[in-house]
């Protein structure tokens, strides 16, 4: 079983057992290096003055943890003129000096956390047997990011981030051509703004905020740089600006609006007197679609009665009037139309319209002997 786990271990150790339980495996390994070098003097040893257990955790296997556990010599450096009499061998290959992980899983980790984050990380890793703290998610990212960017962008965006949401923010720097953060500052300072760009010449547009820390940084910094509006920030301003106009203009646009529901609530309630005391406000826009869906209803209902007090067979009026079979035959069994939907037991400004389309059901199917019950009662709707 040990040969054929070699290839899963790295090269420089040997498998030498393996004990496995229901959520992990250990691979007790040794280095395969007979004579270690001295980190002090770079010479050989192989004089062994004693051992110890070093555990690294390495990439998971079939859904267990798995960790490495290597027996880590302790070995004399013979080497006259060497500060080290005694030194414990490196396992550069497979990990750091002080690592409590294999490089192997360092990489994945490291990409989880770029990917999701810190919390959101750890709750992957914990899913997919290589626990880790959100933490040290965030530490492996800030280790990994390059140190400097491989070119001063051109055209670079900037704008706030949150450290800690709420309680910390810095600033986010961003070459916006080839779509990549270059660099986080510490705070939203424009002296840092400033610094940045000073340390990194070649930005010839900045994209930001309108806000006065970012436009004096970089006024300072590349003082030859456009300063441009970015997109986001834009839409937002353009957005608050329509929102400030139509609050301004509220009292204007309710007076206009006010004709237009006064002749719709004319035209359509011609029931209605208009000495009515209990009249209800106009109805809103939802409720006038509402009302109008309704109307058509009743139109399709009057016809499907008509046809069936000629004689028509349902198929027949379905496929006239392109409606199911099932609708015109509850319709016709019901001989009324239904109010389920139309909002019949709330109490919306429309309620007055009902009663008169109601009487227009009469109307428009004299002959079904019975109208829609809310034409009298509320109460009563419910066919
Ligand atoms: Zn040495």
């Amino acid at each position: 079983m040990s040969k054929r786990l070699l290839p899963l271990v790295p090269a420089d150790l040997v498998v030498e057992r393996m004990l496995p339980t229901s959520d992990r495996l250990t691979v007790m390994c040794r280095s395969r290096i007979a004579a270690p070098l001295c980190p002090g003097c770079g010479q050989p040893s192989s004089r062994r003055h004693g051992s110890y257990s070093r555990r690294l955790a390495d990439l998971p296997w079939q859904g267990r943890r798995v960790q490495v556990e290597v027996q880590v010599r302790r070995l004399r450096c013979r080497w006259p003129g060497c500060a080290h009499r005694i030194f414990a061998e490196r396992l550069s290959a497979v990990a750091g000096p002080h690592a409590q992980r294999t490089a192997h899983l360092g990489s994945p980790r490291h990409h989880i956390g770029l990917a999701l984050g810190g919390r959101a990380g750890a709750r992957l890793a914990e899913r997919i047997g290589t626990p880790v703290s959100g933490a040290t998610l965030i530490r492996l990212v800030r280790r990994g990011a390059p140190a400097t960017p491989a070119a001063a962008p051109r055209v670079l965006g900037v704008d706030d981030w949150a450290w800690r949401r709420g309680q910390r923010y810095g600033t986010v720097l961003v070459d916006l051509e080839r779509r990549a953060v270059v660099d986080l500052l510490p705070d939203r300072e424009a002296d840092s703004f400033a610094a940045w760009l000073r340390a990194h010449p070649g930005v010839e547009v900045i994209a930001r905020d309108r806000g006065a820390g970012y436009a004096d940084g970089g006024r300072r910094g590349a003082p030859d740089a456009v300063h441009v509006a970015d997109r986001w920030h834009l839409l937002e301003n353009c957005s608050a600006a329509v929102l400030e106009a139509m609050k301004r203009h509220m009292p204007a646009l309710r007076a206009a609006a006010q004709p237009t529901s006064s002749t719709f609530a004319a035209e359509t309630a011609t029931a209605t007197p208009a000495s009515d005391p209990t009249a209800s406000p106009p109805m809103t826009s939802a409720q006038r679609l509402q009302y109008e869906g309704w109307q058509r209803r009743v139109q399709v209902h009057g016809e499907v009665m008509r046809l069936h007090q000629q004689g028509f067979p349902v198929r027949h009026i379905a496929r006239d009037l392109a409606l199911s079979r099932n609708t015109v035959r509850r319709w016709v069994g019901a001989n009324s139309l239904s109010c389920t939907g139309h909002g019949c037991t709330r109490s919306t400004p429309g309620g007055r319209y009902r009663t008169s389309a109601g009487s227009r059901v009469a109307e428009t199917a004299p002959g079904s002997g019975e109208t829609c019950a809310m034409q009298g009662s509320k109460a009563g709707c419910a066919s």
